[in-house]
């Protein structure tokens, strides 16, 4: 999440608000009033954030920050008594999600969030979130940790959105262990939310190899549970997260996968992040996309040429086999999505996700600007 240090005061325990910069009649006491040269902090609102280092200390919350241009109206922010402000949602961007749990019961080798052991019931908190998120939001993803460990609260926080952003598409990111239990999962489809896909992670055709990168031996279940959220007619998608572990099997999974789960709506192929864990273990992990291209390539055209969606996340497009560069997806978020000085002046810059920002150091070798676009890189099927 997107984050900035400002230095607070009169703040002890965290302050969560949407901001505005206007001077509203109602709801101000859930709102987080900005403004640059406020002469003194406004007891209506959560706190004040402003750049006035000279404003009069009245005892009630706020913060001194060095520019307000980086908050939009709409925006939901925690400030802490340490000064930090975190962008919980950001009204600009189409990556928001909830944090349902940073808890996770498996651990996986790449894992960019180590998850944690124990922790407070996250549910209230996501549940006064959901609601100071723009009401037009038009897409909003629930993560974890493994979002299915808070049990029927997963279905608390699915029906809260429904109600309070009713235009909002919602993506579910699970290792879908949990709808191993029949009930469960049928549970997901008596929500009946009208837009809604889960995404789950699957790393191998061979049960031994997934149960090794996630750290479990839970291949059989995730496996049920992806046969009995389809029972239920839900939308499914397939992750695999492509490094050295996994980059040879690919046409393997992809052939296993269209045998096996015909009815998943789209396959994603993922760039490692080489942070948290994929960092630690960088050694056993990292492999220059450049050198899985072929492998990647063979896997996202027997998908595709057999009906099923295929998609490239994370990826540069110059790294790619150009025959597969229309599969590639901006799927990196705003706040730490960058490009690097090979990237000046190349022609598909405002079609290339680019890099993560923890990947300045560690990214492929093989990077460099396209000059001119030789065909359009749009799919054809
Ligand atoms: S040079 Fe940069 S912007 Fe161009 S395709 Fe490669 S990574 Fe993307």
């Amino acid at each position: 999440m997107k984050q900035i240090k400002g230095i607070s005061y009169n703040i002890n325990e965290d302050i969560v608000g949407r901001i505005t910069f206007k001077k509203n009649m109602f709801h101000r006491t859930n709102e987080i009033w900005v403004n640059k040269n406020a002469t003194s902090p406004k007891s209506e609102y959560a706190a004040t954030i402003s750049e006035n280092e000279s404003i009069t200390d009245n005892g009630k919350p706020y913060c001194i920050v060095s520019s307000i241009d980086v908050f939009n109206e709409g925006d939901v922010v925690v400030v802490n008594k340490q000064g930090e402000i975190i962008f919980v949602y950001e009204v600009k961007s189409i990556h928001n999600a909830i944090m349902a749990t940073e808890r996770c019961n498996h651990r996986c080798i790449m894992c960019p969030q180590p998850p944690i052991l124990q922790e407070k019931d996250r549910t209230p908190f996501n549940l006064k979130l959901i609601s100071l998120f723009d009401k037009n939001t038009q897409e909003i993803g629930i993560t974890g940790g493994e979002p299915t460990l808070i049990g029927d609260n997963l279905f608390v926080l699915i029906n809260h959105i429904k109600k309070e952003l009713p235009k909002a598409a919602i993506s579910i990111l699970s290792n879908g262990v949990k709808f191993a239990d029949k009930e469960y999962a049928m549970k997901l489809a008596k929500c009946r939310h009208h837009d809604l896909q889960i995404d789950i992670p699957l790393f191998s055709d061979i049960a031994e190899e997934h149960n090794r990168i996630v750290g479990a031996k839970t291949f059989y279940k995730t496996v049920q549970g992806l046969y009995n959220l389809a029972l239920f007619h839900q939308r499914i998608g397939i992750r695999i997260v492509v490094h050295k572990q996994t980059y040879k099997r690919l046409p393997q999974f992809a052939d296993y996968i269209y045998h096996n789960f015909p009815f998943v709506v789209q396959v994603a192929f993922i760039q490692m992040e080489t942070v948290g864990l994929a960092k630690e273990n960088l050694e056993q992990l990292w492999i220059d996309p450049f050198d899985y291209r072929t492998e990647l390539r063979e896997a996202v055209l027997l998908l595709a040429d057999r009906g099923l969606k295929p998609y490239i996340y994370n990826a540069q497009l110059c790294v790619l086999p150009e025959d597969v560069r229309c599969y590639a997806k901006q799927s990196i978020s705003d706040w730490k999505d960058i490009y690097i000085s090979e990237c000046e002046g190349c022609a598909l810059r405002n079609q290339c996700a680019g890099l993560f920002e923890s990947s300045k150091e560690i990214h492929s070798s093989h990077i460099k600007r396209i000059e001119h676009i030789s065909s359009d890189i749009s799919c054809v099927n």
